[in-house]
């Protein structure tokens, strides 16, 4: 979109709620079209735990020329895959984990949830059994998912110390430049004895994190990071211990703990890192 016009809808409140609503056009026309191209896939061996469908095949998404470098140079662990949206409900395989994780390791059913940034799928689940709040810096793009969702900054939490059971921060974190300040503000407004389900895509080949703070430009982001609006790649031990720093016990479920959930076509190699207070 042309620079000013974006601007001045932005000025207006409005570039993000009319980029939602493309969103969902969009994905409606997307459904209609997986639903009837994907027929010939029907009854296999993935089975998408939100709407119960199953299918020899899901959607794949594969990076785009910009980030492929990034992605598959660093051995990005980021989603991309062979079998990522479901061609029924179009949920997604980083919704459809952390599905599963709280189906089989967090009892969330009447607690208080934050849910950063909402995927909607993974909203309305938690929003049929729990009581969620939610919040994005630019909540315009989800008002569609959520109509009361509020703005907010995850590093200077408007929430008094200890007020949630459970915190849904997934893959928020490598959007922020400041995102030790991030993770201790996750860890202050959570319960004692709470735990933040804390997702990130993370280099199984880097030796160290890469970042560069003074890197504020969309294209050379995408290319060094693997997204547009990423500000680093993260290493897994890096990540836990910057974690650990702000306070939480981490506790990471395993890949191979979670090949129990391979047929909801999750993502292969991927851990779950919760972090506990
Ligand atoms: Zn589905």
């Amino acid at each position: 979109m042309n620079g000013s016009i974006k601007q001045s809808l932005k000025k207006l409140g409005l570039y993000h709620p009319l980029q939602s609503a493309f969103r969902d056009s969009l994905s409606f026309l997307q459904r209609l079209r997986y639903k009837t191209s994907y027929r010939k896939y029907k009854g296999g061996g993935f089975e998408c735990n939100f709407c119960g469908a199953s299918y020899r095949r899901f959607v794949p998404e594969y990076p785009t020329a910009d980030i492929e470098q990034a992605i598959y140079g660093n051995k990005v662990i980021a989603g991309f895959g062979e079998n990522v949206f479901c061609p029924n409900c179009l949920s997604k395989n980083r919704e459809r984990l952390i599905k599963d994780v709280l189906d089989y390791y967090i009892d969330f059913a009447g607690k208080s949830i934050l849910h950063f940034s909402p995927e909607k799928k993974l909203y309305q689940y938690v929003h049929s059994k729990a009581t969620v709040t939610t919040i994005d810096l630019e909540p315009g793009f989800y008002k569609t998912i959520d109509p009361t969702i509020a703005q907010g900054d995850a590093t200077q939490l408007h929430f008094p110390d200890e007020q949630f059971d459970i915190i849904i921060a997934n893959h928020i974190l490598e959007h922020i430049p400041d995102d030790e300040k991030a993770m201790k503000e996750i860890f202050r407004v959570l319960k004692r004895n709470g735990v933040a389900i804390l997702q990130a895509p993370w280099s199984t080949k880097l030796p160290t994190t890469i970042e560069d703070r003074s890197i504020a430009d969309p294209l050379q982001q995408a290319k060094l990071f693997g997204q547009k609006d990423h500000v680093r790649i993260y290493t897994l031990p890096d990540y836990t211990s910057r974690l650990r720093r702000a306070g939480f016990t981490v506790n990471c479920i395993a890949p191979a703990e979670l090949a129990q959930f391979q047929q909801h076509a999750i993502q292969e190699g991927e851990p779950v890192v919760l972090g506990y207070k």
